[in-house]
């Protein structure tokens, strides 16, 4: 193999390209990678980062890394609304003998891709291009090229290998022509900072779930610049309002206090507003192309489930993908990719982001009695509640991924 044959291209450069750079080059891939931004975008994204992910970043002190940057929540809360009342807390300190990590990391997204920056610098066989964006891409049986427009005009690039990370709207994906099947929810969800400190004023956790008729909540800290740190709340917008009602001062009052009444106006440093779907690829992997994080799959963010699974897709898919350019392995094992990665974005991610949004919002009281109960109980059962974390912190997921084999063929 010529090194050209060998070299990875890397289409987006958000957590799940950055980190796929990362762990090629580290094995000694030749790895390309493109991103039409600046550099890693700020806006409130992911930040919970569960259990099973941190165990899959142990590697050279990153899950550390995004520690010391981060905040440490071992624990998380469910409230119901309209009584006020704290139904159930679990705590991952119960998962202690099933991961390195009994508890979540509150660890901002630009802050993880800043943190994979600062290592890519060090290895000179990755080339990171910022303000260059994908436009094109093209296959045969033994390569694949892309068009790639950049400051200097447009260029064309060739390799073994293509991941698509530009995240759920994919050109690689579209040009591929591999369909992105699921739905789009009918409301907007709109985010909410403020420094307002919910755990001193309010006993709130570092991650809190609202329930309540029709809508929900969930309220948790970043570290931000700080301390003190910032809290993020979420909440489902009205469809029936335009994104210049949802996003004024009045309108993001209304949204917040409707939640947490105060006589004083809250402090806002950030408002957003986000289309969220749910969605799987047909394939992760079609011939040279792989699909990896959002461009492969997308799901509302209701128990931060989206990059975790984009950051295992890395993890699992960059080992493979080594194995076959440096050791000539066969290919078979990006298959494997697919149905390992695949298959647990479908049966966890995506029934268990649902379910959460579901429990959330139930309307009808007789549900909702059953849900609260439900949580309850489990909270009080360690054995139960083990069960229901093993399956939050996606260590369930990442085992039922690592027991999937090929099928013969
Ligand atoms: C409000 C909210 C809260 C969330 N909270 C959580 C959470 O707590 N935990 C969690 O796990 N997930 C969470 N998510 C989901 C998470 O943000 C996404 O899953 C994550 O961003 C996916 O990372 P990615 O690298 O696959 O894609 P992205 O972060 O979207 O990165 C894609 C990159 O590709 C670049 N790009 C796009 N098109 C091109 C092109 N043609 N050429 C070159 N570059 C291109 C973009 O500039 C971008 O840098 C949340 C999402 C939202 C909206």
């Amino acid at each position: 193999m010529t090194s050209d044959d060998r070299r990875v291209l890397i289409a987006g450069g958000g957590p799940v390209g950055l980190l796929c750079a990362w762990l090629l080059g580290r094995r000694g891939v030749p790895v390309r990678l493109f991103d039409l931004n600046s550099g890693p975008q700020a806006d409130p994204r992911a930040a919970t980062t569960h259990p099973a992910t941190l165990d899959l970043l142990d590697i050279d002190g990153f899950a550390d890394d995004m520690t010391r940057v981060g905040l440490k929540a071992p624990i998380f809360q469910f409230w119901d609304r309209s009584s006020g009342e704290l139904v159930a807390e679990f705590d991952h300190a119960v998962l202690q003998n099933d991961t390195r990590h009994p508890f979540v990391i509150q660890c901002e997204q630009f802050k993880t891709s800043n943190l994979l920056l600062e290592r890519l610098r060090k290895i000179g066989n990755v080339d990171v291009l910022f303000d260059h964006e994908v436009t094109g891409a093209a296959q045969t049986p033994d390569r694949v090229s892309i068009d790639v427009r950049g400051p200097g005009g447009v260029t064309s690039h060739s390799g073994g290998y293509l991941i698509s990370a530009e995240g759920g709207r994919s050109t690689v994906r579209k040009q591929s022509g591999i369909a992105f099947e699921g739905f789009t929810w009918p409301e907007r969800f709109i985010v909410l900072t403020t420094p307002f400190d919910f755990e001193a004023h309010r006993g709130y956790c570092y991650r809190s779930y609202f329930a309540d008729p029709g809508e929900w909540c969930n309220c948790f800290k970043v570290s931000a610049d700080g301390p003190p740190g910032l809290w993020r709340t979420v909440y489902p917008a009205d469809p029936a309002l335009t994104e210049g009602e949802i996003l004024s001062d009045t309108g993001v009052q209304a949204r917040i206090q409707s939640f947490f009444p105060s006589d004083s106006a809250y402090e806002i440093v950030h408002r957003n507003l986000y289309v969220t779907h749910q969605r799987v690829a047909e394939t992760f992997r079609k011939g040279r192309v792989l699909l990896a994080g959002d461009s492969a799959h997308v799901n509302n963010p209701i128990g931060g489930m989206g990059l975790n699974g984009g950051i295992q897709d890395a993890v699992n898919l960059s080992d493979k993908l080594a194995r076959v350019i440096l050791d000539s392995e066969s290919d078979r094992l990006l298959d494997l990719y697919d149905r390992q990665r695949r298959t647990v974005a479908v049966e966890f991610v995506q029934e268990q982001s649902i379910a959460n949004k579901n429990r959330l919002e139930a309307r009808d009281p007789e549900t909702r009695k059953r849900n609260l109960g439900e949580l309850r109980q489990m909270a009080a059962e360690p054995e139960r509640a083990r069960q229901f974390l093993l399956r939050t912190a996606m260590i369930a997921s990442q085992r039922r991924a690592d027991s999937l084999e090929l099928a013969e063929s």
